[in-house]
């Protein structure tokens, strides 16, 4: 698996930077989840992506140690100010278009690969999550994110020689894709 390259292809897609990921840097924390439970995001118990539906952390280990290596993605935006919530959000949504863009492409073009996405939110698949009533409807195309997996994600990047605090003024949304 030429990990370089497939770097190289995860930014011409349009993220901001991408580095190869070892995932011997990855320590899932209970505190991590346990910030899911204060439900900032409003994602917590509304979707299979997310606790306490997405697996104990010891579930979400066992799935992450399936995987031998990875990449690990982030799109950063430049701010007016603390304020511009406008920039935010279009950041995300760019980040998250990157994401998807970049999953199918690993699928059809690298279907040797086993690949395991964990993005910067909860899956948005569907316009509106099935849970708690019915099966998930995709479940090859759910994505957990890294928060709802135990990740702490300015610890990874920084493991894996990615910056994650752009100074000032900046917004950095982060992803990462498991391989084998
Ligand atoms: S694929 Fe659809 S049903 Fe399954 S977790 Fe994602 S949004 Fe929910």
């Amino acid at each position: 698996m030429d990990i370089a390259k497939l770097c190289e292809e995860a930014l011409e897609i349009g993220f901001t930077l991408a580095e190869p990921m070892r995932v011997d840097t990855i320590h899932l924390r209970e505190e991590v989840r346990e910030m899911c439970a204060v439900n900032k995001c409003h994602a917590y118990q509304t979707n299979w992506s997310c606790p306490p539906s997405c697996g104990t952390i010891e579930e979400c280990q066992e799935r992450v140690n399936r995987y031998e290596t990875g990449i690990i993605v982030e799109t950063t935006g430049q701010l007016e100010d603390d304020f511009d919530f406008e920039t935010m959000d279009a950041t995300s949504k760019l980040h998250s278009n990157h994401f998807v863009e970049f999953l199918k492409k690993l699928r059809k073009e690298h279907p040797e690969l086993d690949v395991l996405p964990l993005g910067a939110g909860e899956c948005t698949h569907c316009k509106k999550c099935t849970y708690p009533d019915a099966p998930c409807r995709f479940p090859d195309k759910l994505c957990f994110s890294m928060e709802a997996s135990g990740l702490v994600v300015n610890e990874v990047c920084t493991a894996n020689g990615l910056k994650y605090n752009h100074g000032k003024d900046t917004i950095c949304y982060t992803a990462c894709f498991l391989l084998e």
